[in-house]
C-alpha cells in the first residue's frame, strides 16, 4: 500500500485506474511516464522551478560513472544497520533519482520507495531508471504523504521543513541527512573564484535527537575532461565562472576534488 496523501486536504489518495484521488473528490493524473504531480499551483514559485535542465543532466552524467557512489554507500550503510522488514523510504529533494535509485538496488525491492521533487523536469529524467519507484512532483514544504508513515526520510544536499519531516515520519522512524562541509568541492571553488568564500552549510542543524552524526572526507579523482565538467556544471559555482577563466574550463584534463560532507541521523 502507498502513503501518498493529498495536497489539499492531505487525506490518504487511492489509485483509481490511472489516477490517483483523496476522499474529497480531488483528482491527480498519473503522467504517462509513470509519476504523478502533486504540486499544487501556489507552490509554483517559477513556470518550472528547481534546477536546470543543463544542470540535471551533467549531474546524472556525472552520477552515473560513479564518483558519488561513496556517498551513497553511507546512507544505505546506515539504513542496511537498522533495516525492518517492507519499509516505506522517502528521498527528498531526488533531483534526477540516482541516489533513490541507488538506494533501491543496495537495500533490495521489498521495501516501498519515494522520490520527491520540485522539478518535473527531474522527476520525469527520474523515471528511466526505475518504474516501479513512487516518483512524486512535489514540495518539500507540503510532503504529499500521510502523517506519520515514513521509517525513513533522505535529504541530500536539499533543503528541509522540519515540521513536515516530524509530520511524516513514524515515531521510531529517523532522517539521514547530508549537507557539505567548509571543504566540500574546495578546488573547484578555487578554481572559479579569485577568493574562495568559506560559506557552508556546516550551520545547518535540525531541532531533533542526534543517532548518529560524523564528518566523511574523501578525495577522488576525476580523469576525464567531460567528467570534470558535468561536475561543475552540476555545482551553482559554474554559473559564476568569469569569461578570462573559461578557458581554464576548456583545457581542464584531470580534476582531484575533496568530498567534505556531514552526514547526521535525526530522530524527532
Ligand atoms: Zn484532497
Amino acid at each position: 500500500m502507498n502513503q501518498l496523501a493529498c495536497p489539499k486536504c492531505h487525506q490518504p489518495l487511492l489509485r483509481k485506474d490511472r489516477s490517483y484521488q483523496c476522499v474529497n473528490h480531488h483528482n491527480y493524473d498519473i503522467a504517462k511516464q509513470g509519476y504523478i504531480n502533486l504540486l499544487l499551483n501556489p507552490d509554483k514559485a517559477t513556470n518550472n522551478p528547481g534546477d536546470s535542465k543543463e544542470s540535471l543532466q551533467a549531474r546524472k552524467a556525472y552520477l552515473n560513472q560513479g564518483y558519488y557512489d561513496v556517498i551513497l554507500n553511507e546512507v544505505t550503510r546506515y539504513i542496511k544497520e537498522h533495516a525492518q522488514p517492507s519499509m516505506d523510504i522517502l528521498d527528498l529533494g531526488c533531483g534526477e533519482g540516482y541516489y533513490t535509485f541507488g538506494m533501491k538496488k543496495q537495500l533490495g525491492d521489498t521495501h516501498n520507495y519515494y522520490g520527491l521533487d520540485i522539478s518535473k523536469t527531474a522527476i520525469q529524467m527520474a523515471t528511466r531508471y526505475d518504474k516501479s519507484i513512487n516518483w512524486i512532483v512535489g514540495n518539500s514544504k507540503n510532503i504529499p504523504i500521510n502523517d506519520h508513515s515514513l521509517d525513513v526520510i533522505t535529504a541530500l544536499f536539499t533543503v528541509v521543513n522540519s515540521d513536515e519531516l516530524k509530520r511524516t515520519l513514524k515515531n521510531n522512524g529517523y532522517i539521514i541527512h547530508v549537507t557539505a562541509n567548509r571543504n566540500h568541492l574546495i578546488e573547484i571553488k578555487e578554481l572559479i573564484y579569485d577568493e574562495v568564500k568559506t560559506k557552508s552549510d556546516e550551520h545547518i542543524r535540525l531541532p531533533f535527537n542526534v543517532l548518529e552524526s560524523y564528518d566523511f572526507v574523501h578525495q577522488i579523482t576525476i580523469d576525464s575532461h567531460e567528467d570534470a565538467v558535468n561536475l561543475l556544471k552540476m555545482t551553482p559555482h559554474y554559473y559564476h565562472i568569469k569569461k578570462e577563466r573559461r578557458h581554464i574550463i576548456d583545457e581542464l584534463e584531470q580534476l582531484t576534488v575533496t568530498i567534505d560532507i556531514r552526514l547526521t541521523v535525526y530522530q524527532p
